[in-house]
């Protein structure tokens, strides 16, 4: 399993002889001439064309409260704005609104997710909860708290968060959605009016409600995805067009080339695997680096409020719908000491097709080869997550 670092570096450090770089913009792409069109007027043409566009943010509203994070730059507008927030909204239940409600401290959060619990997007309610109660220590009741800022963790892009005291102070407005915005001539320069009746003031929202792939402007041909409009790509990222692939945000893997453990989700290590291989296979060296194997097995490493976080496999039942309820079984712990973690894990008759670890469990490993290998642990039963048993040795 990797971890995905994200490192800026200089265009002109890269050491590629054979590599020219344009700043510009790509205006439209002929696939016929193979030519693609710069917004500057100029043009370049290609014999393999490889479009990384990624996506773009859904959007809230246009108003002047309201931050949209997409980039360091929305990042760094968001870092600017805060000093004068007394009262944040944040809107979203995803990977940023998760990572922000830990590093937004100091100040009100009113967070609204239009789920039943945090973190829909990669928990069941279990993983929530307890992540909840994590996020709960340090908790204090709503109240205006000053203007100074707590500790930020995780990625680096919520580093860029200014420090401070680290009481929080958040109310979750669940199973609702933002019905509209009011500018007030008030207290507040926005009032955020909910579908459960509720209004919340506040100086800023930021709005994190997910993406959709950065595909409307490419040429008709390119097949989409009827279900997110991304450009469809096959296993060797392929589109529906001779020369043409497509990586990362901005491309939807087609269902038919799924491997039993993989699903696509839009996040910077998938976006790094899908880049790194559709080079290999335009290049046609890919069997020689095997990069296909990284569509074997879904895995995720990040840190959500401050912990640790794997997810592997089809760890929320995902691509699992069609399965019986009762060939499937999941069984979690926690532990207490000497450090909180989380294990929660899916076995479908009795074989481990996904994982949740949450802390340092030190189990991704075993988890990992126990979800390739398919070997049947129904004996296990629950005990398969007994600390004292030696997981390594269920190989041999
Ligand atoms: C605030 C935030 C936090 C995130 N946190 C995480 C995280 O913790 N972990 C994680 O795994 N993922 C995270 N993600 C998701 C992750 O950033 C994306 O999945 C990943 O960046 C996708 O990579 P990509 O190369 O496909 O697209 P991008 O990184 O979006 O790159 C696309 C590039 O194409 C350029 N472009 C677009 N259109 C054109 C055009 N017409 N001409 C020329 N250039 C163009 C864009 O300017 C951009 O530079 C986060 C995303 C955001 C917004």
């Amino acid at each position: 399993m990797t971890h995905a670092a994200v490192v800026e570096r200089d265009l002109s450090s890269l050491p590629f002889a054979n590599l020219e770089v344009l700043i510009d913009e790509v205006a439209a792409i002929d696939t016929l001439q193979k030519r693609v069109h710069l917004k500057n007027g100029g043009e370049c043409t290609y014999d393999r064309l490889c479009i990384c566009t990624g996506a773009v943010p859904k959007s809230l509203a246009e108003h002047a409260s309201v931050v949209t994070l997409r980039d360091s730059t929305t990042v760094e507008e968001l870092v600017s704005r805060l000093p004068s927030v007394r009262r944040i909204v944040l809107v979203g239940n995803g990977g940023i609104a998760l990572e922000l409600v830990h590093a937004l401290q100091g100040m009100q959060v009113v967070w609204v997710a239009r789920h039943s619990h945090i973190g829909d997007a990669f928990f069941d309610r279990d993983a929530a909860d307890y992540l909840l109660s994590e996020l709960k220590t340090g908790w204090i009741t709503p109240d205006i708290q000053g203007r100074s800022f707590g500790n930020a963790v995780g990625p680096r892009w919520t580093s860029a968060l200014p420090s401070g005291p680290s009481e929080r102070s958040i109310t979750v407005e669940n199973d609702c959605e933002v019905e509209r915005l009011v500018t007030d001539r008030g207290d507040w320069p926005v009032t955020v009016k909910l579908t459960n009746g509720h209004s919340h003031g506040a100086d800023l929202v930021v709005c994190a409600i997910g993406v959709a792939p950065n595909a409307d402007w490419l040429p008709q041909e390119l097949e989409r995805s009827e279900d997110d409009g991304g450009v469809l790509v096959n296993r060797d990222m392929k589109t529906s067009v001779e020369g043409v692939w497509a990586a990362g945000d901005v491309c939807t893997v087609r269902s038919s080339e799924l491997q039993p453990h993989w699903f696509q989700m839009r996040l910077w290590t998938q976006a790094r695997q899908m880049g790194a291989h559709a080079a290999h296979t335009m290049a046609g060296v890919a069997e020689e680096t095997g990069s296909g194997f990284t569509f074997e097995l879904f895995a995720h490493v990040t840190r959500f409020v401050g912990k640790k976080v794997v997810l592997l496999g089809q760890y929320n039942g995902q691509r699992l719908e069609h399965e019986p309820e009762s060939d499937m079984v999941s069984y979690s712990r926690i532990t207490e000491a000497p450090e909180s973690t989380f294990v929660r894990v899916l076995l479908l008759r009795g074989r481990l097709v996904g994982a949740v670890l949450i802390g340092e469990t030190n189990l991704e490993e075993a988890f990992e080869n126990l979800i390739l290998d398919g070997l049947d642990l129904s004996t296990y039963g629950p005990a398969l997550l007994d600390p004292d048993l030696e997981v390594d040795h269920i190989f041999d």
